[in-house]
């Protein structure tokens, strides 16, 4: 066992508090990784608030990861000592399961483990990034090329690719017309990714507050949610819409700006359910989707499509110490647009 330096939330209502925790002994197709940054997904702050169900506090979060390789177990074979990494919401699957076969381990059929709150394979509980050092197999480390600047590499780790899936998937690209609801950690990456796929994107937030920064990550339009003349004026347009909020939304109001055979897919993911009137889908013949993050294989194709498309995501980077401050001004929607976590600061 290795005992490491790290952040944890104790229950819902606390502040999150510097600790130590465990780290298993390197079997013979494990990776030790000496984390450098951490990204803050919206993700921890449901989770560890207990939004999304119980949690076996204490539990640090954390799946945004990049390191460099500190030690191999004697089997492994896809990294070396000293090699950039990173490593995403996930970190074992069953592997042989029709959805793992197809490179999909997201959607493990007997669940995923997660990087964090899962029950791992040794029978503990899984802790995440917000550490100094991770143990993972190799499997599940992804290859983090140095194009791409060390501390806006994290947010590629679930931001990047739970955009850049469903915008593959549904084949965003030239000709189609993708809208982005909300302008936070996903959101400015699901713009950026869009853009270099070619679509045409327009930006849904709240308020015009972030319109500049909008248009500079490639937009070509951007609208106020809280004006109604929005809606009206963009009826029956996008072929695409990736709804990134955190909160539940109006459905049939973004699904009214649907054009036939149009998607809207939630990655965002509220605890409460999102209310999806039957009627918007009959009209234009609408579809209604949710994503989950990307399998491994899909997540090594996103980093190497931003490394070679300059893609990265902007970060505010920040102390241990700050993290609880960030995460209110991250519920305050007052992100720009990704915090992510020095974690030389927990050494
Ligand atoms: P974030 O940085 O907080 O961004 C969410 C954005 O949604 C905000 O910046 C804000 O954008 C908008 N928003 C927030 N509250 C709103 C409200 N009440 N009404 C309308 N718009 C609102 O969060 P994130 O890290 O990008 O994560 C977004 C969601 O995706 C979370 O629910 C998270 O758990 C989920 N998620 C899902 C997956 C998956 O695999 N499906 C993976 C990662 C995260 P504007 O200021 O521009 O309006
Ligand atoms: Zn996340
Ligand atoms: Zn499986």
């Amino acid at each position: 066992m290795l005992t490491v330096n790290a952040i944890a939330a104790t229950s819902a209502t606390d502040p999150l508090v510097r600790t130590t925790i465990e780290r298993r002994d390197l079997g013979p197709r494990d990776v030790l990784i000496e984390i450098r940054y951490a990204g803050i997904c919206h993700s921890d702050i449901h989770t560890v608030r207990g939004e999304w169900g119980t949690v076996p506090y204490p539990l640090t979060v954390g799946h945004e990861i990049v390191g460099r390789v500190a030690e191999v177990g004697a089997e492994v074979s896809r990294h070396a000592v000293g090699d950039r990494v990173g490593v995403g919401c996930m970190v074992n699957s069953c592997r042989e399961c029709e959805n793992c076969r197809d490179g999909q381990e997201q959607y493990c059929l007997k669940g995923n483990v997660g990087t964090y709150g899962s029950i791992d394979r040794d029978g503990t509980v899984t802790q995440g990034g917000y550490s100094t050092h991770v143990v993972v197999d190799e499997d599940f480390v992804l290859r983090v090329p140095e194009a791409i600047p060390y501390e806006a590499a994290a947010p590629l780790l679930c931001a990047g690719i739970t955009t850049y899936s469903p915008l593959a998937h549904w084949n965003a690209g030239p000709g189609t017309k993708v809208a982005v609801v909300g302008l936070g950690g996903l959101g400015h990456m699901a713009v950026k990714i869009a853009v270099a796929m070619g679509a045409e994107v327009t930006v849904l937030s709240q308020t015009l507050g972030k319109k500049d920064d909008g248009l500079s990550f490639g937009a070509g339009d951007y609208q106020a949610t809280s004006d109604p003349a929005t809606f009206e004026a963009l009826k029956n347009r996008f072929d695409l819409i990736i709804n990134t909020v955190s909160a539940p939304i109006d459905m049939a109001a973004y699904l009214g700006l649907l054009r036939l055979n149009g998607t809207l897919v939630s990655v965002g993911a509220p605890p409460q359910p999102l209310e999806v009137p039957v009627f918007a889908l009959f009209s234009n013949r609408r579809t209604f989707a949710g994503s989950s993050i990307g399998g491994i294989a899909e997540t090594q194709e996103m980093l190497d499509f931003c490394a070679e498309r300059g893609i990265a995501p902007e970060v505010e980077v920040i102390g241990a110490d700050a993290v609880n401050e960030a995460y209110e001004r991250v519920l305050a929607s007052d992100v720009r647009y990704r915090f992510v976590i020095d974690v030389d600061t927990l050494r």
